[in-house]
């Protein structure tokens, strides 16, 4: 059950704007509504990591993009060139562009959504971490930790508050404007709180939009992407892959075509995907599932450079995330092992352990 909690101050969310100054430079956040970005803007953004950050392009737990590395100042330039590029519609809106989409579906919604939600003044206001998603169906994304979000059933949409079906229904047609209502209504009641699920009477948010009757039971979000051979919504092939730590070089972006990024760091594209990229297509390679943030020496929190130990630690299986400290950066939605550096040594699913490689390697095999 979700505890109401009162949250002081604003979120501090980075933007493509307002840079996070970290330990090896500004950290700029790129949101791309429903994962979906052209070939033309991968290859520029890798010139832009190249010339501007430190040379790679990170995938986040919410499928967007981000530049790190950046010296101060150079999000002036990097906001010219994402406006230049159609990754930057408004300057007002660009932190809540929060938008995650089915990876194969259409992503239509999430385009409209995105319109809406930037042509609407009030949700400025919504802080960085408020997150919509708009579910194909397949129900991938809409129990991944969405303060709001729709996904087909019997006819129409139903559309969850908070990750849960308290009843409300919209035909096909209503799905953007019940969303946008949504998060307006969610302004106007909270206090504080950054999120619908903090909220002390989810329920009562929900009952301006519905009777207030559940139907859908919670579903555990898939704690992995599509890896190797995809069949989209609309019966195209493609390939999905997972990103080694969600990093891709800039040979590797300067390589893809359109791609979807997905909530799990990985990307899905249509066709083919070059060969000898070292993205994974295997489903059953190691590498799948294992996420870090950015630890030693990226973020002055951390307390190991968990990102390389995250490369060398053998990890078929259950997905794992490892962090430089206790905040837990990045960590994705649902069931995975939970790998944290402290003072001394590590906590594994909240147990000290002595031996890391170990408790792991024991850990994914439960
Ligand atoms: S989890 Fe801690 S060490 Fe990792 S990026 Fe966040 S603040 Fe930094």
């Amino acid at each position: 059950m979700a505890i109401p909690q009162r949250r002081t101050g604003a979120d501090a969310c980075p933007g493509a704007l307002d840079v996070h100054r970290a330990a090896d430079g500004g950290l700029a956040r790129i949101r791309i509504p429903g994962g979906r970005v052209s070939g033309e803007q991968v290859r520029r953004l890798a010139d832009l990591a190249v010339d501007l950050g430190d040379g790679g392009l990170e995938l986040t737990s919410r499928a967007n993009l981000q530049l790190r590395g950046l010296a101060q100042g150079a999000e002036v330039e990097l906001g010219a060139e994402l406006a230049a590029i159609g990754l930057l519609p408004s300057l007002t809106h660009e932190k809540v562009r929060n938008i995650m989409a089915s990876p194969l579906g259409s992503g239509v919604l999430a385009a409209e959504l995105d319109a809406a939600v930037c042509a609407e003044p009030r949700l400025a206001g919504l802080p960085g971490r408020f997150l919509f998603a708009v579910d194909s169906g397949a129900g991938d994304v809409a129990w991944l930790g969405a303060d709001v979000a729709a996904i087909p059933v019997d006819g129409s949409f139903a559309v969850l508050l908070g990750g849960v079906d308290h009843g409300v229904r919209v035909a096909a047609g209503d799905v953007v404007a019940a969303l946008v209502a949504v998060a307006l209504a969610f302004l106007d009641v909270r206090d504080g709180q950054w999120r619908i699920a903090e909220l002390p009477d989810v329920g009562g948010l929900a009952r301006r939009f519905a009777p207030g009757v559940g139907r859908l039971a919670a579903r555990r979000p898939p704690t992995g992407g599509p890896v190797g051979p995809v069949v989209f919504a609309d019966g195209g092939q493609g390939v999905g892959a997972a990103v080694p730590l969600g990093r891709l070089t800039a040979e590797q972006a300067r390589a893809l075509g359109d791609v979807v990024v997905t909530p799990w760091r990985g990307l899905v594209v249509r066709g083919d995907l070059p060969g000898g990229l070292g993205l994974i297509t295997d489903p059953a390679a190691p590498g799948i599932g294992v996420t870090a943030c950015a630890g030693r020496p990226g973020c002055h929190q951390a307390l190991a450079d968990v990102r390389a130990l995250a490369m060398t630690v053998s990890t078929p299986g259950r997905a794992v995330h490892w962090s430089g400290c206790g905040r837990r950066c990045g960590r994705p939605a649902g069931d995975v092992l939970d790998v944290v550096a402290a003072e001394t040594g590590f906590l594994v699913d909240g147990v000290a352990v002595e031996r890391v490689a170990e408790a792991v390697a024991r850990g994914r095999q439960e």
